[in-house]
């Protein structure tokens, strides 16, 4: 496989350019990058990226200064021509009961929301990323489908976010049994099979045993439902597999999850039991928001369990986190108990989230929002100050 990188970056003939960043590359990435840029020759190239690679994956390190089992004119050189940085934190948020949330800022304006989700299935952590930043569908339940598509997220900055997170909770260095950080779910800003590419890359990437070493069976995708790229998602990344169900009929599904229109809820099922590798071993997770008087009735429950019949699967019962102006109030406790006992009954796990991070901007795409408006009121005052504007 031949790699090219284009090292000569977008800017202005005047300054020079960026440097690469190597954190998030693969192996090859970085190898190619090292010929290009005659740090070494081709020989050597291999060697060094999984040197490089060892330092940045497995040992977290931001700077090359940190390699000691490389020759120090060759640190030097690597220090002039590449970079190892973490993209800005531009918003850390810590809830009382462990939930962090961050708003990371890769570029101006390209800022995505990742949280850590603390003692998730028995002592373990999630770290929920985003593959997006804003969204192109428009769930009505959901605050970042309120947010236009601004790009696409590169794998290395879904890998970032990881980093980010590892990095923030000490994780470098503590053996694979006290980790915190244990799983990983797309289940943050944007449709990650609208980004399939960056999404299996970042899988390759992370699932690296000599890296961060998070197995694949440990990662679950989670989509609204893009019904041709399904058997793609399995087939290339081996993920576990989640759905943002949320209705049980194509009338109520098309108002909730309006991709749905394209792929209603009989296709989007044959779809599900053609995932490869779907087994009890590995089952598939509904999502099912619980909308107060919106899908939340015991004969919706009974229906929801005649049209998973015969699907391994396990069902997700999410009480709804509102936000400012959104449409939708959360079902009450009994409701929701009174809808996990009949699909519990019926043989299907139900587990019914624990709402978490409840006093930070928990809704996915809140804490964006926040940001973007203490900029745009930045700016407003600069503007009334007539100042030049530097936002
Ligand atoms: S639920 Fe997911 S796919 Fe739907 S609008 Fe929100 S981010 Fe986009």
């Amino acid at each position: 496989m031949t790699i090219t990188l284009d090292l000569s970056r977008a800017t202005p003939a005047a300054s020079a350019p960026a440097p690469l960043n190597l954190a998030g590359l693969t192996r090859a990435e970085i190898a190619a990058a090292l010929v290009e840029s005659r740090v070494c020759s081709s020989n050597q190239a291999k060697m060094r990226a999984n040197q490089i690679w060892g330092w940045t994956q497995h040992h977290g390190l931001t700077d090359f200064a940190g390699m000691s089992n490389i020759a120090k004119e060759t640190r030097a050189a690597l220090s002039d021509t590449f970079t190892l940085a973490r993209p800005q934190i531009a918003e850390r948020q810590e809830s009382v009961d462990g939930t962090v949330k961050w708003l990371i800022r890769f570029a101006p304006g390209i800022e995505a929301e990742t949280v850590f989700i603390p003692d998730v299935g028995g002592g373990s952590g999630a770290l929920c990323v985003s593959s997006q930043v804003g969204c192109t569908l428009n769930c009505t339940f959901c605050h970042t489908g309120t947010q236009a598509l601004v790009r696409n997220l590169t794998a290395a900055e879904i890998v970032a976010q990881v980093q980010v997170a590892r990095d923030d909770l000490g994780e470098w260095r503590v053996g694979p049994g006290e980790r915190r950080l244990t799983n990983i779910v797309f289940m943050g800003m944007g449709e990650p099979l609208y980004n399939l590419d960056n999404v299996a890359k970042t899988l390759d990437i992370v699932s690296d045993d000599q890296g961060i070493a998070i197995s694949r069976r440990r990662v679950t995708v989670s989509t609204s439902g893009v019904v041709p790229k399904l058997t793609e998602l399995g087939e290339r990344t081996g993920a576990m597999l989640a759905i943002s169900l949320h209705a049980v009929t194509d009338e109520l599904r098309d108002v909730l999850v309006p991709i749905n229109k394209a792929y209603p809820i009989a296709e989007l099922l044959d779809a599900i039991r053609a995932y490869p590798g779907l087994s009890n071993a590995k089952r598939v997770t509904f999502e099912y928001v619980m909308l107060k008087g919106v899908n939340d009735s015991p004969a919706e429950a009974r229906a929801l369990v005649k049209l998973l019949a015969g699907i391994p699967a396990k069902i997700n019962l999410i009480p709804f986190n509102p936000w400012p102006g959104s449409p939708y109030e959360c079902s009450s406790g009994n409701r929701i108990h009174a809808f996990a006992d009949i699909v519990n009954a019926a043989g299907f796990a139900s587990p019914i989230r624990t709402p978490r991070g409840r006093d930070i901007l928990a809704a996915c795409g809140q804490l964006k929002s926040e940001s973007e408006k203490q900029r745009a009121s930045a700016r407003r005052r600069l503007d009334a100050s007539g100042e030049p504007q530097a936002i």
